[in-house]
């Protein structure tokens, strides 16, 4: 027979036949739910004790004394804010490639977010940039472990010490990622993760702070919580806080969910410096860099370079178009840098401390917007908990594509 091929996208046989569910349980996640369920016993505080036992389980996995749940990995950031201390007007340090919510709640805070460039190899934030962006208005910085890659944490905490920066890690991308053996989230001020439905590990909705700073944990715990503080009366508000609480049924789901965290976490990591030796040998396709630093990866997102060039000039999304047919689940990601959002051209802030004289129409991060624009395609985190077979799916996805859009002639499926 011909030795043709038909795309996927064409009407051809997919590449990679497996599917990728997500969130993965069983019948101990229904049970577990199920209990509290009929319990009757659902809020929190004061209905029994699933929110501190996931609290201290998850505190005691990324190896630090104190954890704090909230209802989002939005509020945990606003949490984090808050209890370190920041003042209006005061400017922090963030990415300009991650969710919005990284710059968002800086400016719920009535801070000034300041964007810095990423490393052209690993996108994340570029350490050498923050050092030129720090000015006497600078009070934190928000490093965003993207994808769930470790950022450069020894030169961001050097930069912090000498500047008296506080570091608040990002680590919505990271759960069960390392750095130098050190679970991410663990190493700056606060660490805050999100438990939203896509992310690694889920309840649907949700999110945490961890820290080892008791002072603020109290405090994080005490916003979380309409302004109460432990030891105190029911009727007794201290703090500027919200109730930002998790139920009970959340926090089963959790603690269910992060036993399972660890071995997923590895296989992820194993799964990506797989697909990395793959995808290295095809022409036009740069898996990113893993950094310099001894690290684990925790593949929220699997992330490579596309050069059109080596596809016969097909261009980037009608390639992740056709990735996508051949049953890769993928993306282009961000098509622009945060800055770029009308929020902050148009500077709809509702805050008032944000001087007049901040202007985003001007800022430029090349690395973010070329990322943005031509490079960067997105494989997602379940189908990173695949076989070594479906990793060398995916690779013959791309080169099967690559053959048709070089090659294209009389096709057969
Ligand atoms: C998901 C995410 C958040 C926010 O989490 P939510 O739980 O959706 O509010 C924050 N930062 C990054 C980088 C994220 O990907």
């Amino acid at each position: 027979m011909e030795k043709t091929t038909t795309l996927a996208f064409d009407g051809g046989k997919k590449a990679v036949q497996t599917t990728f569910p997500w969130p993965l349980f069983d019948e101990t996640d229904v049970q577990a739910v199920a209990e509290i369920v009929r319990s009757g016993r659902w809020g929190n505080p004061d209905c029994g004790d699933s929110v501190e036992a996931f609290e201290q389980a998850f505190a005691a996995y990324c190896g630090t004394k104190y954890a704090v749940t909230c209802v989002n990995g939005s509020v945990s950031l606003r949490l984090a804010l808050m209890a370190c201390g920041v003042r209006p007007g005061d400017e922090v340090i963030v990415p300009p490639y991650t969710f919005i919510a990284t710059a968002s709640t800086v400016l719920e805070v009535n801070c000034v977010p300041v964007f810095v460039d990423i490393d052209p190899d690993t996108y994340n934030l570029d350490p050498k940039a923050i050092e030129a962006a720090i000015t006497e208005r600078t009070r934190a910085i928000i490093p965003v472990h993207f994808a769930g890659l470790a950022c450069d944490m020894d030169a961001i905490m050097d930069i912090a010490r000498r500047n008296n920066l506080k570091v608040i890690e990002d680590a919505a991308h990271a759960h069960g990622a390392e750095y130098k053996g050190r679970k991410l989230g663990s190493i700056g001020d606060v660490g805050s993760f999100s438990f939203q439905s896509s992310k690694n590990l889920t309840s649907g909705e949700g999110g945490i702070v961890v820290t080892n700073d008791e002072s603020l944990y109290r405090m994080m715990a005490s916003l979380r919580n309409v302004g109460r503080m432990e030891g105190h009366q029911w009727y007794d508000h201290f703090n500027p806080g919200c109730n930002y609480r998790i139920t009970q049924m959340q926090a089963v789901l959790l603690s269910q969910q992060l036993k399972r965290l660890e071995e997923q976490t590895i296989l992820r990591n194993t799964n990506g410096l797989y697909l990395n030796e793959l995808l290295t040998k095809i022409d036009g396709i740069t898996p990113l860099s893993r950094g310099s630093e001894e690290n684990r990866h925790c593949y929220h997102l699997y992330i490579f370079k596309y050069d059109p060039s080596a596809f016969g000039g097909l261009s980037r999304q009608d390639f992740v178009a056709r990735l996508a047919a051949e049953g890769v689940p993928c993306s282009t990601g961000y098509p622009h840098p945060l800055y770029k959002q009308p929020l902050f051209q148009n500077k709809n802030f509702m805050c008032y401390a944000i001087p007049e004289s901040v202007d985003y129409s001007a800022v430029s991060c090349p690395v973010a917007e070329r990322a943005c624009r031509d490079e960067a395609v997105w494989i997602f985190q379940h189908a990173m908990l695949g076989s070594r077979e479906d990793m060398q799916a995916f690779a013959e996805a791309i080169r099967k594509i690559q053959r048709v859009v070089i090659q294209p002639g009389p096709t057969v499926g």
